[in-house]
Protein backbone atom coordinates (compact mmCIF):
# COMPACT_ATOMS: atom_id res chain seq x y z
CA UNK A 1 0.00 0.00 0.00
CA UNK A 2 1.60 3.32 -0.80
CA UNK A 3 0.45 6.91 0.16
CA UNK A 4 -1.87 10.06 -1.04
CA UNK A 5 0.72 12.15 -0.01
CA UNK A 6 4.81 12.06 0.11
CA UNK A 7 7.05 14.57 1.33
CA UNK A 8 10.64 13.96 -0.04
CA UNK A 9 12.86 16.00 2.32
CA UNK A 10 16.67 15.85 2.78
CA UNK A 11 15.94 15.00 6.00
CA UNK A 12 13.97 12.94 8.44
CA UNK A 13 11.83 15.69 11.04
CA UNK A 14 13.45 13.40 13.92
CA UNK A 15 16.74 13.08 15.49
CA UNK A 16 18.17 9.83 16.74
CA UNK A 17 19.01 9.73 20.62
CA UNK A 18 21.12 7.11 21.98
CA UNK A 19 20.21 5.61 24.98
CA UNK A 20 22.12 4.66 27.80
CA UNK A 21 21.82 1.21 27.46
CA UNK A 22 23.31 1.47 23.90
CA UNK A 23 19.75 1.55 21.95
CA UNK A 24 18.63 4.68 20.27
CA UNK A 25 15.17 6.15 19.69
CA UNK A 26 13.72 8.75 17.87
CA UNK A 27 13.06 12.19 19.09
CA UNK A 28 10.75 14.97 16.93
CA UNK A 29 13.08 17.28 15.68
CA UNK A 30 12.43 20.88 16.92
CA UNK A 31 11.69 23.07 13.25
CA UNK A 32 8.61 24.86 11.85
CA UNK A 33 8.43 22.38 8.78
CA UNK A 34 7.40 19.77 10.71
CA UNK A 35 5.23 21.55 12.63
CA UNK A 36 3.21 23.00 9.26
CA UNK A 37 3.27 19.39 7.62
CA UNK A 38 2.39 17.44 10.08
CA UNK A 39 -0.85 18.20 10.39
CA UNK A 40 -1.53 18.11 6.70
CA UNK A 41 0.30 14.50 6.64
CA UNK A 42 -2.30 13.09 9.35
CA UNK A 43 -4.97 14.11 7.11
CA UNK A 44 -3.97 13.08 4.25
CA UNK A 45 -2.46 9.49 4.74
CA UNK A 46 1.30 10.89 4.23
CA UNK A 47 4.40 9.74 4.32
CA UNK A 48 7.66 11.74 4.88
CA UNK A 49 11.00 10.49 3.63
CA UNK A 50 14.35 11.64 4.08
CA UNK A 51 17.90 10.73 5.50
CA UNK A 52 17.70 10.28 9.04
CA UNK A 53 21.47 11.50 9.72
CA UNK A 54 24.67 9.21 10.25
CA UNK A 55 25.72 6.54 8.02
CA UNK A 56 23.44 3.22 9.34
CA UNK A 57 22.44 1.35 6.42
CA UNK A 58 19.24 -0.60 5.66
CA UNK A 59 17.14 1.05 7.99
CA UNK A 60 13.26 -0.13 7.87
CA UNK A 61 10.33 2.87 7.84
CA UNK A 62 9.18 3.75 10.86
CA UNK A 63 6.58 5.49 13.05
CA UNK A 64 7.15 8.12 15.55
CA UNK A 65 4.84 9.94 16.97
CA UNK A 66 2.21 8.92 14.76
CA UNK A 67 3.65 10.00 11.81
CA UNK A 68 4.98 7.87 9.00
CA UNK A 69 8.72 7.83 8.32
CA UNK A 70 10.83 6.57 5.86
CA UNK A 71 14.52 6.48 6.27
CA UNK A 72 16.79 7.11 3.27
CA UNK A 73 20.08 5.65 3.94
CA UNK A 74 23.36 7.60 3.56
CA UNK A 75 27.24 6.43 2.74
CA UNK A 76 29.59 8.37 4.04
CA UNK A 77 30.71 9.01 0.85
CA UNK A 78 27.01 10.14 -0.60
CA UNK A 79 26.95 12.43 2.64
CA UNK A 80 30.52 13.88 1.66
CA UNK A 81 29.61 14.28 -2.33
CA UNK A 82 25.93 14.94 -2.03
CA UNK A 83 25.24 16.60 1.30
CA UNK A 84 28.57 18.33 2.66
CA UNK A 85 29.94 19.18 -1.01
CA UNK A 86 27.58 19.95 -3.66
CA UNK A 87 24.38 21.07 -1.22
CA UNK A 88 26.86 22.76 1.12
CA UNK A 89 29.80 24.19 -0.34
CA UNK A 90 29.04 24.25 -4.07
CA UNK A 91 24.72 25.46 -4.05
CA UNK A 92 24.96 27.12 -0.88
CA UNK A 93 27.64 29.98 -1.53
CA UNK A 94 26.18 30.30 -4.91
CA UNK A 95 22.37 30.47 -3.92
CA UNK A 96 23.35 33.10 -1.03
CA UNK A 97 25.46 35.73 -3.41
CA UNK A 98 28.62 34.36 -2.97
CA UNK A 99 29.14 34.92 0.24
CA UNK A 100 31.90 32.85 0.19
CA UNK A 101 33.55 30.88 -2.88
CA UNK A 102 31.27 28.05 -4.42
CA UNK A 103 33.52 25.38 -5.17
CA UNK A 104 32.77 23.13 -8.47
CA UNK A 105 34.01 19.53 -8.92
CA UNK A 106 32.55 16.91 -10.90
CA UNK A 107 32.46 14.23 -8.96
CA UNK A 108 30.40 16.11 -6.18
CA UNK A 109 27.64 16.77 -9.07
CA UNK A 110 27.50 13.08 -10.10
CA UNK A 111 27.11 12.32 -6.22
CA UNK A 112 24.49 14.89 -6.41
CA UNK A 113 22.64 13.36 -9.06
CA UNK A 114 22.83 9.56 -7.92
CA UNK A 115 20.87 10.52 -4.85
CA UNK A 116 18.43 12.39 -6.25
CA UNK A 117 17.53 9.33 -8.69
CA UNK A 118 17.57 7.41 -5.49
CA UNK A 119 15.21 9.36 -3.61
CA UNK A 120 13.19 10.04 -7.06
CA UNK A 121 13.18 6.21 -7.15
CA UNK A 122 11.96 5.55 -3.91
CA UNK A 123 9.24 8.30 -4.37
CA UNK A 124 7.97 6.68 -7.09
CA UNK A 125 7.64 3.70 -4.92
CA UNK A 126 5.79 5.11 -2.29
CA UNK A 127 3.37 7.36 -3.57
CA UNK A 128 -0.23 6.09 -4.47
CA UNK A 129 -1.81 6.57 -8.24
CA UNK A 130 -2.10 10.55 -8.76
CA UNK A 131 -0.61 11.68 -5.19
CA UNK A 132 0.51 14.70 -4.46
CA UNK A 133 4.40 14.72 -3.81
CA UNK A 134 6.16 17.73 -1.77
CA UNK A 135 9.50 17.80 -2.55
CA UNK A 136 11.80 20.08 -0.24
CA UNK A 137 14.97 22.01 -0.69
CA UNK A 138 17.93 22.79 -2.76
CA UNK A 139 19.62 19.36 -2.25
CA UNK A 140 16.77 17.79 -4.33
CA UNK A 141 16.46 20.14 -6.81
CA UNK A 142 16.81 17.40 -9.65
CA UNK A 143 14.00 15.01 -7.67
CA UNK A 144 11.11 17.09 -9.75
CA UNK A 145 11.81 15.54 -13.06
CA UNK A 146 13.01 12.18 -12.13
CA UNK A 147 10.33 11.34 -10.53
CA UNK A 148 8.14 12.63 -13.48
CA UNK A 149 9.58 10.37 -15.72
CA UNK A 150 8.86 7.45 -13.82
CA UNK A 151 5.14 9.03 -12.32
CA UNK A 152 3.72 11.34 -14.74
CA UNK A 153 0.22 10.53 -13.11
CA UNK A 154 1.68 12.62 -10.24
CA UNK A 155 1.00 16.09 -8.91
CA UNK A 156 4.80 17.28 -7.89
CA UNK A 157 5.39 20.62 -6.22
CA UNK A 158 8.73 21.51 -4.95
CA UNK A 159 9.56 24.16 -2.38
CA UNK A 160 13.17 26.29 -2.48
CA UNK A 161 14.06 27.47 1.51
CA UNK A 162 16.98 29.21 0.19
CA UNK A 163 17.03 32.32 -1.99
CA UNK A 164 17.05 31.90 -5.88
CA UNK A 165 20.15 33.86 -7.31
CA UNK A 166 19.84 35.85 -10.20
CA UNK A 167 20.96 34.82 -13.51
CA UNK A 168 24.15 36.35 -13.52
CA UNK A 169 25.08 34.01 -10.21
CA UNK A 170 23.58 31.00 -11.34
CA UNK A 171 25.17 30.70 -14.79
CA UNK A 172 28.70 30.41 -12.94
CA UNK A 173 27.43 26.52 -12.43
CA UNK A 174 28.38 23.73 -14.97
CA UNK A 175 25.14 22.00 -14.59
CA UNK A 176 22.98 25.34 -14.48
CA UNK A 177 20.39 23.62 -17.16
CA UNK A 178 20.29 20.52 -15.58
CA UNK A 179 19.12 22.05 -12.33
CA UNK A 180 16.50 23.92 -13.95
CA UNK A 181 15.07 20.99 -15.83
CA UNK A 182 15.33 19.31 -12.91
CA UNK A 183 13.07 21.74 -11.38
CA UNK A 184 10.49 21.75 -13.94
CA UNK A 185 9.52 18.60 -13.40
CA UNK A 186 7.57 19.80 -10.46
CA UNK A 187 3.73 21.32 -11.50
CA UNK A 188 4.28 24.19 -8.57
CA UNK A 189 7.48 25.72 -7.79
CA UNK A 190 7.54 27.68 -4.48
CA UNK A 191 10.08 30.36 -3.69
CA UNK A 192 10.61 32.56 -0.70
CA UNK A 193 9.66 35.84 -2.33
CA UNK A 194 8.47 36.97 -5.76
CA UNK A 195 12.36 38.25 -6.73
CA UNK A 196 13.30 34.08 -6.68
CA UNK A 197 10.21 33.04 -8.60
CA UNK A 198 11.12 35.75 -11.31
CA UNK A 199 15.04 35.21 -11.49
CA UNK A 200 13.66 31.34 -12.00
CA UNK A 201 11.32 31.94 -14.90
CA UNK A 202 14.04 34.86 -16.65
CA UNK A 203 16.85 31.83 -16.06
CA UNK A 204 14.17 29.58 -17.69
CA UNK A 205 13.48 31.81 -20.82
CA UNK A 206 17.10 32.38 -21.43
CA UNK A 207 18.93 29.32 -20.65
CA UNK A 208 16.56 26.16 -21.30
CA UNK A 209 14.04 28.02 -24.25
CA UNK A 210 11.03 27.72 -23.13
CA UNK A 211 7.79 30.01 -23.46
CA UNK A 212 6.73 31.95 -20.33
CA UNK A 213 4.46 34.63 -19.40
CA UNK A 214 4.19 36.02 -15.60
CA UNK A 215 4.32 33.10 -13.30
CA UNK A 216 3.70 30.31 -16.08
CA UNK A 217 6.23 27.99 -18.02
CA UNK A 218 4.69 26.41 -21.18
CA UNK A 219 6.62 22.97 -21.90
CA UNK A 220 6.76 21.96 -25.22
CA UNK A 221 4.76 18.98 -24.20
CA UNK A 222 2.27 21.12 -22.82
CA UNK A 223 2.58 20.85 -19.71
CA UNK A 224 2.13 24.22 -17.90
CA UNK A 225 4.46 25.11 -14.65
CA UNK A 226 4.01 27.61 -12.23
CA UNK A 227 6.31 29.43 -10.63
CA UNK A 228 5.51 31.46 -7.14
CA UNK A 229 6.46 32.92 -3.80
CA UNK A 230 5.26 31.23 -0.74
CA UNK A 231 6.84 33.23 2.00
CA UNK A 232 7.49 30.48 5.06
CA UNK A 233 6.67 31.57 8.39
CA UNK A 234 6.68 29.88 12.24
CA UNK A 235 3.87 28.41 14.81
CA UNK A 236 3.07 32.01 15.58
CA UNK A 237 0.70 30.77 18.54
CA UNK A 238 2.74 27.84 19.92
CA UNK A 239 5.44 30.38 20.54
CA UNK A 240 3.54 32.75 22.15
CA UNK A 241 2.02 30.48 24.28
CA UNK A 242 5.17 29.44 25.35
CA UNK A 243 6.68 32.54 25.95
CA UNK A 244 3.46 33.63 27.70
CA UNK A 245 4.27 30.39 30.07
CA UNK A 246 5.19 30.34 33.85
CA UNK A 247 8.50 28.29 33.00
CA UNK A 248 9.32 30.38 30.27
CA UNK A 249 8.48 33.72 32.08
CA UNK A 250 10.69 32.74 34.92
CA UNK A 251 13.51 31.71 32.99
CA UNK A 252 13.80 34.89 31.42
CA UNK A 253 13.83 36.64 34.44
CA UNK A 254 16.79 34.17 35.40
CA UNK A 255 18.81 34.87 32.55
CA UNK A 256 18.22 38.76 32.73
CA UNK A 257 19.94 37.93 36.68
CA UNK A 258 22.24 35.84 35.56
CA UNK A 259 23.72 38.63 32.84
CA UNK A 260 24.07 40.91 36.20
CA UNK A 261 20.69 42.84 35.29
CA UNK A 262 22.06 45.15 32.55
CA UNK A 263 19.60 48.06 31.14
CA UNK A 264 19.84 46.58 27.61
CA UNK A 265 20.26 42.86 26.37
CA UNK A 266 21.38 42.81 22.79
CA UNK A 267 20.34 39.18 21.37
CA UNK A 268 21.77 36.95 18.31
CA UNK A 269 20.88 33.46 17.68
CA UNK A 270 22.16 32.06 14.32
CA UNK A 271 23.22 28.70 12.97
CA UNK A 272 27.42 29.26 12.74
CA UNK A 273 27.42 30.49 8.87
CA UNK A 274 28.81 32.67 7.25
CA UNK A 275 26.03 34.22 5.58
CA UNK A 276 24.58 35.37 8.94
CA UNK A 277 26.84 38.22 9.35
CA UNK A 278 27.75 37.62 12.96
CA UNK A 279 31.35 38.58 12.57
CA UNK A 280 30.32 42.28 11.20
CA UNK A 281 27.33 42.58 13.66
CA UNK A 282 29.84 42.04 16.68
CA UNK A 283 32.42 44.53 15.29
CA UNK A 284 29.99 47.04 15.27
CA UNK A 285 28.43 46.61 18.47
CA UNK A 286 31.94 46.45 19.90
CA UNK A 287 32.86 49.41 18.24
CA UNK A 288 29.58 51.36 19.98
CA UNK A 289 31.65 50.35 22.92
CA UNK A 290 34.76 51.75 21.69
CA UNK A 291 33.27 55.45 21.11
CA UNK A 292 31.29 55.07 24.56
CA UNK A 293 27.93 54.96 22.99
CA UNK A 294 27.42 52.00 24.93
CA UNK A 295 29.14 50.87 28.59
CA UNK A 296 29.54 47.24 29.00
CA UNK A 297 27.95 48.24 32.66
CA UNK A 298 24.81 49.07 30.95
CA UNK A 299 24.52 46.55 28.20
CA UNK A 300 25.51 43.27 26.89
CA UNK A 301 25.07 41.40 23.62
CA UNK A 302 24.11 37.78 24.20
CA UNK A 303 25.31 35.55 21.10
CA UNK A 304 23.79 32.48 20.14
CA UNK A 305 25.87 30.31 17.40
CA UNK A 306 24.76 26.87 16.74
CA UNK A 307 27.42 25.10 15.36
CA UNK A 308 26.69 23.63 11.93
CA UNK A 309 28.50 21.67 8.86
CA UNK A 310 31.78 21.56 10.75
CA UNK A 311 32.93 18.85 8.51
CA UNK A 312 33.35 22.05 5.73
CA UNK A 313 36.17 23.64 5.43
CA UNK A 314 34.91 27.11 5.36
CA UNK A 315 32.61 26.68 8.67
CA UNK A 316 35.77 25.58 10.77
CA UNK A 317 37.74 28.78 9.44
CA UNK A 318 34.39 30.71 10.46
CA UNK A 319 34.67 29.69 13.55
CA UNK A 320 37.97 30.78 14.47
CA UNK A 321 37.84 34.13 13.52
CA UNK A 322 34.31 34.26 15.84
CA UNK A 323 36.60 33.19 18.63
CA UNK A 324 38.94 35.31 17.95
CA UNK A 325 36.94 38.28 17.50
CA UNK A 326 34.81 37.28 20.51
CA UNK A 327 37.55 37.38 22.78
CA UNK A 328 39.77 40.13 21.62
CA UNK A 329 36.84 42.03 22.24
CA UNK A 330 36.01 40.67 25.52
CA UNK A 331 39.54 40.97 26.42
CA UNK A 332 39.47 44.33 25.53
CA UNK A 333 36.33 46.05 26.52
CA UNK A 334 34.95 43.46 28.96
CA UNK A 335 35.18 43.92 32.69
CA UNK A 336 35.00 41.51 35.92
CA UNK A 337 31.93 39.84 36.05
CA UNK A 338 30.73 42.07 32.78
CA UNK A 339 31.39 40.99 29.61
CA UNK A 340 31.08 42.57 26.69
CA UNK A 341 29.52 39.51 24.49
CA UNK A 342 28.07 36.83 26.72
CA UNK A 343 29.19 33.93 23.81
CA UNK A 344 27.05 30.51 23.22
CA UNK A 345 28.53 28.20 21.03
CA UNK A 346 25.66 25.76 21.47
CA UNK A 347 21.68 24.64 20.22
CA UNK A 348 18.96 25.38 22.79
CA UNK A 349 15.31 23.97 22.91
CA UNK A 350 12.30 25.97 21.98
CA UNK A 351 11.59 27.27 25.75
CA UNK A 352 15.12 28.52 26.12
CA UNK A 353 14.49 30.25 22.61
CA UNK A 354 11.33 31.63 23.69
CA UNK A 355 12.76 32.71 27.17
CA UNK A 356 16.44 34.54 25.55
CA UNK A 357 13.59 36.37 23.02
CA UNK A 358 11.56 37.23 25.94
CA UNK A 359 14.83 38.55 27.97
CA UNK A 360 16.05 40.49 24.60
CA UNK A 361 15.74 44.30 24.23
CA UNK A 362 17.04 44.37 20.68
CA UNK A 363 16.81 41.15 18.95
CA UNK A 364 19.82 41.21 15.86
CA UNK A 365 19.36 39.45 12.67
CA UNK A 366 22.08 41.00 10.01
CA UNK A 367 22.44 38.32 7.51
CA UNK A 368 24.33 38.90 4.05
CA UNK A 369 21.63 36.72 2.41
CA UNK A 370 19.05 34.68 4.02
CA UNK A 371 15.87 32.89 2.54
CA UNK A 372 13.93 33.85 4.94
CA UNK A 373 15.40 33.85 8.73
CA UNK A 374 12.69 32.50 11.16
CA UNK A 375 14.32 33.67 14.30
CA UNK A 376 13.21 37.24 13.51
CA UNK A 377 9.33 36.17 13.36
CA UNK A 378 9.68 33.97 16.38
CA UNK A 379 10.95 36.78 18.31
CA UNK A 380 8.17 39.04 17.18
CA UNK A 381 5.70 36.62 18.28
CA UNK A 382 7.37 35.75 21.60
CA UNK A 383 6.60 39.44 22.40
CA UNK A 384 3.23 39.62 23.13
CA UNK A 385 4.26 42.53 25.65
CA UNK A 386 4.30 44.43 22.30
CA UNK A 387 7.57 45.88 23.82
CA UNK A 388 10.82 44.91 22.40
CA UNK A 389 13.16 46.14 18.74
CA UNK A 390 14.10 44.35 15.87
CA UNK A 391 17.27 45.07 13.75
CA UNK A 392 17.18 43.25 10.51
CA UNK A 393 18.94 43.36 7.54
CA UNK A 394 17.32 44.35 4.15
CA UNK A 395 18.58 40.81 2.82
CA UNK A 396 16.50 38.48 5.35
CA UNK A 397 13.34 37.53 3.59
CA UNK A 398 11.60 38.63 6.49
CA UNK A 399 12.37 42.26 5.83
CA UNK A 400 9.72 42.49 2.87
CA UNK A 401 6.92 41.46 5.45
CA UNK A 402 8.72 42.84 8.82
CA UNK A 403 8.79 46.50 7.78
CA UNK A 404 8.71 48.03 11.00
CA UNK A 405 12.00 46.58 12.06
CA UNK A 406 14.81 48.88 12.05
CA UNK A 407 16.42 47.58 8.54
CA UNK A 408 19.99 47.70 7.80
CA UNK A 409 22.31 46.67 5.47
CA UNK A 410 24.46 44.45 6.73
CA UNK A 411 27.70 45.31 4.96
CA UNK A 412 27.38 48.98 5.74
CA UNK A 413 28.84 49.18 9.61
CA UNK A 414 28.34 52.59 10.46
CA UNK A 415 24.70 52.19 9.63
CA UNK A 416 24.19 49.24 11.60
CA UNK A 417 25.80 51.10 14.78
CA UNK A 418 23.30 53.78 14.01
CA UNK A 419 20.34 51.19 14.06
CA UNK A 420 21.65 49.44 17.03
CA UNK A 421 21.50 52.96 18.97
CA UNK A 422 18.69 53.65 17.83
CA UNK A 423 16.85 50.47 18.73
CA UNK A 424 18.84 50.99 22.16
CA UNK A 425 17.54 54.22 22.87
CA UNK A 426 13.98 54.03 21.12
CA UNK A 427 11.19 55.22 23.24
CA UNK A 428 8.40 52.65 24.70
CA UNK A 429 5.40 53.68 22.61
CA UNK A 430 8.12 53.86 19.22
CA UNK A 431 8.51 50.26 20.19
CA UNK A 432 5.15 49.30 21.09
CA UNK A 433 4.01 50.35 17.93
CA UNK A 434 6.33 48.75 15.06
CA UNK A 435 5.85 45.40 17.16
CA UNK A 436 2.00 45.31 17.17
CA UNK A 437 2.38 45.96 13.49
CA UNK A 438 4.81 43.02 12.98
CA UNK A 439 2.79 41.04 15.45
CA UNK A 440 -0.33 40.92 13.11
CA UNK A 441 1.69 40.43 10.09
CA UNK A 442 3.67 37.23 11.77
CA UNK A 443 0.09 35.83 13.07
CA UNK A 444 -1.74 36.55 9.38
CA UNK A 445 0.86 34.16 7.75
CA UNK A 446 1.87 31.27 10.34
CA UNK A 447 3.01 28.59 8.93
CA UNK A 448 -0.13 26.84 8.65
CA UNK A 449 -1.35 28.93 6.71
CA UNK A 450 1.43 29.00 4.37
CA UNK A 451 1.69 24.75 3.66
CA UNK A 452 -1.97 24.99 3.35
CA UNK A 453 -1.80 27.92 0.66
CA UNK A 454 0.95 25.44 -1.03
CA UNK A 455 -0.93 22.53 -0.70
CA UNK A 456 -4.21 23.97 -2.32
CA UNK A 457 -2.43 25.43 -5.33
CA UNK A 458 -0.58 22.63 -5.81
CA UNK A 459 -4.31 20.33 -5.93
CA UNK A 460 -5.33 22.65 -8.17
CA UNK A 461 -2.88 22.54 -11.11
CA UNK A 462 -4.19 21.34 -14.09
CA UNK A 463 -2.60 18.12 -15.87
CA UNK A 464 -1.31 18.24 -18.95
CA UNK A 465 -4.30 17.94 -20.79
CA UNK A 466 -6.21 21.01 -19.52
CA UNK A 467 -8.24 19.95 -17.30
CA UNK A 468 -8.16 20.45 -13.58
CA UNK A 469 -7.11 18.07 -11.30
N1 LIG B 1 17.09 27.35 16.83
C1 LIG B 1 16.96 26.46 17.86
N2 LIG B 1 17.90 26.44 18.83
C2 LIG B 1 18.98 27.25 18.80
C3 LIG B 1 19.11 28.18 17.75
C4 LIG B 1 18.15 28.19 16.77
O1 LIG B 1 15.99 25.71 17.93
O2 LIG B 1 19.82 27.17 19.71
C5 LIG B 1 16.06 27.38 15.78
C6 LIG B 1 15.36 28.72 15.72
O3 LIG B 1 14.38 28.79 16.74
C7 LIG B 1 14.82 28.71 14.29
C8 LIG B 1 15.85 27.89 13.53
O4 LIG B 1 16.63 27.22 14.50
O5 LIG B 1 13.56 28.07 14.24
C9 LIG B 1 16.73 28.74 12.63
O6 LIG B 1 16.02 29.12 11.49
P1 LIG B 1 16.47 30.37 10.62
O7 LIG B 1 15.51 30.49 9.48
O8 LIG B 1 16.59 31.59 11.47
O9 LIG B 1 17.92 30.03 10.08
P2 LIG B 1 18.52 28.72 9.35
O10 LIG B 1 19.33 28.02 10.41
O11 LIG B 1 17.38 27.91 8.83
O12 LIG B 1 19.42 29.27 8.28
Amino acid sequence: MGYDLVIVANRLPVDRVEQPDGTSTWRPSPGGLVSAIEPVMRADDGVWMGWPGGTEQDLEPFEADGLSLHPMSMTAEEIEGHYEGFSNATLWPLYHDLVAKPEFHREWWDTYVSVNQRFADEAAELANEDALVWVQDYQLQLVPQMLRELRPDLRIGFYLHIPFPPAELFQQLPWRRQLLEGLLGADLVGFQLPGGAGNFVRLVRQRVGHKTHRDLVYLPDGRTVRAAAFPISIDAAGFEELARSEEVTSRAKEIRAALGDPSKIFLGVDRLDYTKGIYARLRAYAELLEDGALDVEDAVFVQVAVPSREHVEEYQRLRDEIDRLVGRINGDLGRIGRPAISYLHSSYPREEMAALYRAADVMVVTPYRDGMNLVAKEYVACRYDDAGALVLSEFAGAADELRQAWLVNPYDINGMKAALLEAYRADGKDLTKRMKAMRKTVSHNDVRAWADHFMSELSHVRDKHGKAV
